[in-house]
């Protein structure tokens, strides 16, 4: 169990944490979240979930191209939202219009098709609808590809999270082969390159670095290294932003 840090008084914040797939940013963010009572929400999972839809209802065809017209009309409608299960510390499940998909959205066939569809710049007008209304209170750790540049332009910290491919890869490939997915490391490894292709160079909303985000290359530390390095980074955040509002 970690320690909740004592932060009750202090004014809240909202903490972008942004990086490339399987560069152990949302396992940061979520702990942080916890560490410090704030919400957490990994956006990856939202945009998992438009792609299960999509599946589900055949609006992708055989060579992979999102039939994309047969999809905007139902995004209006599309509502995906989190919860915590009693028991569960600290688990989120990711719900599609209400329907708990945690476990489908992880797997390898909404992997592969994933990347084209946040590429349709009317799913990434919806899902950023979506968390921005999520942040509306502050108090919240998103963890995406655009949370700092797009999302949340003005949080009042961004993480940028890097990790080379190979180390990604593996780690993508430890925490399926977990779950009990019989998975080859060369498929992890081809998917994540892709997606960090078509995450990067897409029109809307490319995976980018913001400029006023603080990098932290998170390849050869160990977890407690990482959350030393978070914790202190939030504290010096908050202690700033007091500062600065006493004038
Ligand atoms: O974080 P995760 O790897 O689960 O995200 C799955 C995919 O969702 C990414 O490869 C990317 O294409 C897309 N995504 C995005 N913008 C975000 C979060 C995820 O385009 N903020």
């Amino acid at each position: 169990m970690t320690d909740q840090l004592e932060i009750t008084d202090a004014p809240k914040i909202v903490i972008a944490v942004d990086g490339y797939s399987s560069s152990g940013k949302s396992t940061m963010a979520r702990e942080l979240a916890k560490r410090v009572g704030y919400i957490y929400v990994d956006s990856g999972a939202m945009y998992r979930a438009v792609t299960l839809y999509a599946l589900r209802n055949d609006m992708i065809n055989e060579d992979g191209s999102v039939k994309t017209e047969a999809l905007i009309p139902h995004l209006r409608r599309l509502e995906v939202s989190f919860e915590q299960l009693p028991g569960e510390d600290g688990v989120q499940h990711t719900l599609l219009n209400g329907e708990d998909v945690e476990n489908e959205i992880r797997e390898m066939k909404v992997s592969k098709h994933v990347s084209p569809i946040a590429v349709i710049p009317e799913v990434r007008e919806r899902m950023v609808q979506l968390q921005q209304q999520m942040g509306l209170q502050k108090g919240i750790v998103m963890d995406g590809r655009d949370i700092g540049t797009t999302v949340f332009p003005h949080a009042e910290l961004k993480v940028f999270v890097y990790a080379g491919l190979h180390e990604r890869a593996r780690r993508r490939w430890r925490e399926l082969s977990n779950k009990g997915m019989d998975i080859r490391f060369e498929e992890v490894y081809a998917n994540l390159e892709e997606r960090d292709r078509i995450d990067t160079t897409r029109e809307v909303s490319p995976l980018v670095k913001a400029e006023d985000a603080i990098e932290f290359d998170n390849g050869a530390v160990t977890h407690e290294e990482q959350m030393e390095w978070l914790i202190k980074l939030f504290q010096e955040t908050i202690e700033r932003i007091e500062n600065e509002s006493r004038g």
